[in-house]
Order: structure tokens, then sequence, then C-alpha cells
């Protein structure tokens, strides 16, 4: 830590000795995270986003809300991982549905960024991680749909917006085992935060299940493939300094984010040599 600076996180950024040699460069994964989009003209992220990645060794960049095609197509080029982060609602149109007197805030501009993202990131291979509304976008783009409003849709038995603490586990849920999340965390299950009134309901051609709640509520789903294509229903980035399972969430989708990069900048090594 630089002196006479005290931050709030732990930083943990890979450093090389670069043995009197000048010129050498650390790389470290970038890893873009979505924000929302408050009062029509603020874009705001919880900082414990970004204090998740940079404690579990990632560099993490805040990615404004934009619809264009070309900036979206050179956010996926530089970007290692994309975060889904949470926030309000999503339009239900997107999944051919009217919307139901139960559905909170929505923005189009978002939810169409947040698609045209994932789908990028996906046909490149390159991690995904959504959390809670993040989850959600992610099935949605990948053609899965959801319910608007849990309660009003499908009887819950549990309560999914706990009146708790933002880093309480409130309720548990159950990993399957042979899931990616289940080879993260080493087991079948675990306790975990909940502030979400939405929830996948079909889930996208190409993902599967891989955990839910004891009232049969999706909590997790994640590809077919293995590859690190995440989305999870509560909120790790409120855990990580509580929670090893939480931690070990952002530790496993930074490695993997970085695991891709090597692999890049060896081709491109080899490219020109
Ligand atoms: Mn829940």
């Amino acid at each position: 830590m630089r002196k006479g600076k005290q931050l709030r996180v732990t930083v943990s950024l890979p450093t090389v000795s670069n043995q009197g040699k000048t010129g050498v460069i650390v790389l470290v994964p970038l890893i873009g995270i979505t924000v929302s989009l408050e009062d029509e003209r603020k874009l705001t992220l919880s900082r414990d986003y970004s204090d998740s990645v940079l404690k579990a060794g990632g560099l993490p960049v805040m990615i404004p809300l934009c619809t264009d095609d070309e900036v979206i197509k050179r956010f996926s080029e530089q970007l290692d991982g994309l975060i889904l982060s949470g926030g309000g609602d999503i339009d239900p149109t997107l999944f051919e549905e009217e919307p139901h007197p139960g559905l909170g805030e929505i923005v189009p501009e978002r939810d169409e960024m947040e698609i045209a993202l994932v789908r990028r990131f996906v046909d490149m291979n390159k991690p995904v991680f959504g959390i809670c509304r993040g989850c959600q976008i992610l099935n949605v783009a990948l053609g899965g749909d959801m319910y608007q409003d849990l309660q009003a849709q499908r009887a819950c038995v549990i309560q999914h917006s706990q009146r708790a603490p933002r880093s309480h586990a409130s309720h548990s849920v159950q990993i399957h085992e042979g899931s990616l999340l289940h080879s993260i965390l080493g087991k079948t299950s675990i306790k975990v935060n909940s502030f979400h009134h939405q929830a996948v309901r079909m889930v996208a051609p190409g993902m599967k299940i891989s955990a839910k709640s004891s009232d049969e509520v999706v909590e997790a789903i994640e590809s077919v493939s293995g590859s690190f294509v995440l989305g999870v229903q509560w909120h790790p980035e409120c855990m990580t300094s509580s929670s090893e399972e939480a931690e070990k969430l952002f530790e496993e989708f930074v490695k993997a984010c970085g695991k891709r990069k090597w692999r890049n900048e060896e081709q491109t090594g080899k490219e020109k040599s």
C-alpha cells in the first residue's frame, strides 16, 4: 500500500521483478462492469463490484451506457471479461411479453447494450459473470425468459427480497453437482443474500441451471460448454469480505479472464515472430 493512503480494499494485482530490464509490462485482466442509469443522466455502480474485482487481482473498468455497435464491438475486443451488474427490471417485450402490473422501472437502453455485449462476449468465448439482474439479462440475451414479478406470477414460499443488511446470507441454495459453480465452490449447498423480485424462468438454449433455492426458484445458470459464462441471482460482491464462497467466485472469474488473455498474448507473440 502506498504511504499515506488508506485503501478500503485489499488490492492484489500481480507484480514481477523485471531484473533490471525496462519495458516489462505485467498484463492484468481488464474486467468491464456494466452500470445503472439513475435520473436519466447519472451512471452509477456500487463500489462493491470494483472492490471485489481489485481484491481478486483484476483491473475493473466501468462500461458507460452506449448502444453504438462499434463502441460495443471495441469494448468486447479490448476487455478480458464482463460483469453484468445488478439493477432495475428488464423490458418484457424482449421476450415477447406484455408488461405485468408488478414490473418495476426499466431502462431499455441498458437492456439493449447489455444484450449486445453478452452476445459478443459469448461469441468470442470470453468470460461473463452475471449478478442478480445480470443473471436475468444473460439468460434473456441468449434466448431465455423470466418472471417479471415472482410473487405475482409464481408462489414463493421463501423471502427473496430480504430485509437484512446486504452482506447477510438469508437463504440457502442447492448447487447441482457437475456444474461449473459446483467445481468452483466444491459444495452442494451454500447460503446467499437475496434482493430480487424477478428471476429466470425458461433457461436459454446453451445454458443450464446450476443452483436453485428450496422453493425451486432458479438461483444460478451457466453455459453447458463449461466455459465461464455464469449468472447468479444473489449479490456475491456484497459478501466478499465475509464469505469465502463469494470471494472464490470473483477469484475464479478473474482467473478465467486471465487465462484467456495469456492465450491471446501468446498467439499474438507467435504471429509476430
Ligand atoms: Mn433468492
